[in-house]
């Protein structure tokens, strides 16, 4: 009987790629998916440490997992419970002394050597920690998965092309969990994609902790940019559409701020996080932009491309921020219109240097600024969505939606879109007019002939 392994995903787009790649790794070693927890063999839960709710909502899914595994043991059955991604980055050994349920804590940069660490467990039956950051390259190791395994997971597709943070905000953990800023070969990256592609992906989506700062190395031996990766990878046949993300307001460089409006494939949405509209919370944030900066460069890409939809992501409540921190959020907000947006409450990290600093605010307080922050983000979001009414747009075709006949796809500016899409199919690029706008979708009925 073959082995089943199920793997739960919490946080970001890199985790779901990891997540992924973990699968295709297991799949190497005869593992086939399962379900949910019941079922497997192997439970590895891919964590996310960004916020203190993601990693207690960890600790508390071990619980469970602890009485999943006695019940499989009264009927004779193992289970090997494995905890990856930056909560195990971060907590090595102290997981296993406050969670004795887990086997195996394995960093994100060591995935591709989970079959050793799963042999040795089985062979030893010892619980490991294996969080160091090797030498050797993770990407060239990892097994690929074949082309009906991809095809399986749909017409879209994450691929990381940079990892790790050398940037320090001082808020964040991810330099930590994730190490310095390390960027993929250009061959690696083309292969996978071309891969991809094969198997009828349309869409890919570029991925990195701060993916505009790529330079990686390419073919003729120099340091290519991320506009430059996206120009080659534009070029390979069956890719419809790039995208990229998350991007660092520091690293938005000519090329690329360019390259929307010279590379067809590259869609109109640009996620740039900016955090506050304060200048004084920015400089104790360690962003090293100022307020001025953020504006005048979302000037420069909507000069580039005017109907750009522009995304972000915002803090409130970090240590010190005063009404009027607060109330410069909120005119940065108003002057850059936002298509989309994510906003935090401040969350202290252990070993961070926000965590320690004086003035720390309020949770009531930080829970009332996000919930006016979060109406205004909502109101713009309703106001680019209702913008598009009656305006045609080409959608790619994802998946089919609730109701006989319908399908969901996305626009170009990452809104999903309803549609009757009776003989269409999942990977077809439709022209649709908008003719309805909703809380988190759109509607739109295809182009008839003119
Ligand atoms: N590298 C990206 C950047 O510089 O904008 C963001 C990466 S981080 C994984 C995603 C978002 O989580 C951040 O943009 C920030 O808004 C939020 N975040 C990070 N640390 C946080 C903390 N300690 N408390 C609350 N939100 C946090
Ligand atoms: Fe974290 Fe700042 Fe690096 Fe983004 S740029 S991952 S927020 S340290």
């Amino acid at each position: 009987m073959t082995k089943k392994a199920y793997i739960k995903t919490y946080g970001c787009q890199m985790n779901v790629y990891d997540s992924q790649r973990m699968s295709d790794v297991l799949a190497s070693m005869g593992y086939s998916p399962s379900p949910g927890p019941e079922e497997a063999d192997l439970v590895i839960l891919n964590t996310c440490h960004i916020r203190e709710k993601a990693a207690e909502k960890v600790y508390s899914e071990i619980g469970s997992l602890r009485r999943l595994k006695k019940t499989r043991a009264g009927a004779g059955l193992d289970t090997i419970v494995a905890i990856a991604g930056c909560v195990a980055q971060a907590e090595g050994e102290e997981m296993l002394r406050r969670a004795p349920a887990v086997d195996l804590v394995i960093g994100p940069q060591i995935y591709h050597r989970l079959p050793e660490l799963v042999t040795r467990f089985v062979r030893d039956r010892e619980p490991i920690v294996a969080t160091e950051f090797p030498l050797e390259d993770k990407f060239d190791r990892l097994a690929q998965p074949a082309p009906h395994v991809t095809r399986a997971r749909g017409v879209t597709a994450f691929l990381t092309v940079q990892e790790g943070c050398d940037k320090f905000c001082t808020f964040c953990v991810v330099p930590y969990t994730r190490g310095a800023e390390v960027s993929r070969p250009v061959a690696q990256i083309e292969a996978e994609a071309r891969s991809l592609a094969e198997a009828g992906v349309r869409e890919i989506t570029l991925l990195g902790q701060n993916v505009n700062a790529y330079h990686g190395r390419g073919p003729d031996g120099e340091i290519w940019s991320l506009a430059r990766l996206l120009a080659r990878l534009a070029g390979l046949g069956g890719i419809e559409r790039l995208r990229f993300t998350t991007s660092h307001p520091r690293d938005m460089s000519e090329d690329l701020i360019a390259a929307f409006r010279h590379n067809a494939k590259l869609m109109p949405y640009l996620h740039l996080p900016v955090q506050s509209g304060s200048d004084r919370i920015l400089k104790a944030m360690n962003r090293r932009h100022r307020v001025r900066d953020y504006l005048r460069l979302i000037e420069r890409i909507r000069s580039s491309r005017s109907d750009i939809a522009v995304s972000g992501d915002f803090i409130v409540g970090f240590p010190g921020e005063t009404e009027e921190d607060f109330a410069a959020t909120l005119e940065l907000v108003r002057k850059v219109e936002y298509a989309s947006a994510f906003s935090f409450k401040y969350s202290p990290r252990p070993g961070t240097p926000a965590a320690e600093m004086a003035f720390q605010i309020d949770d009531a307080i930080a829970a009332e600024r996000l919930q006016v922050l979060q109406d205004l983000l909502h109101r713009q979001r309703h106001a680019f969505n209702a913008a598009c009414l009656g305006r045609r747009m080409d959608i790619l075709v994802e998946k089919p939606g609730r109701h006989d006949g319908q399908l969901i796809g996305r626009s170009p500016y990452l809104q999903a879109i309803h549609i009757d899409g009776r003989g269409h199919r999942i990977g077809d690029m439709v022209t649709v007019t908008i003719d309805g706008v909703g809380a988190n979708s759109l509607s739109g009925h295809i182009r008839m002939a003119a």
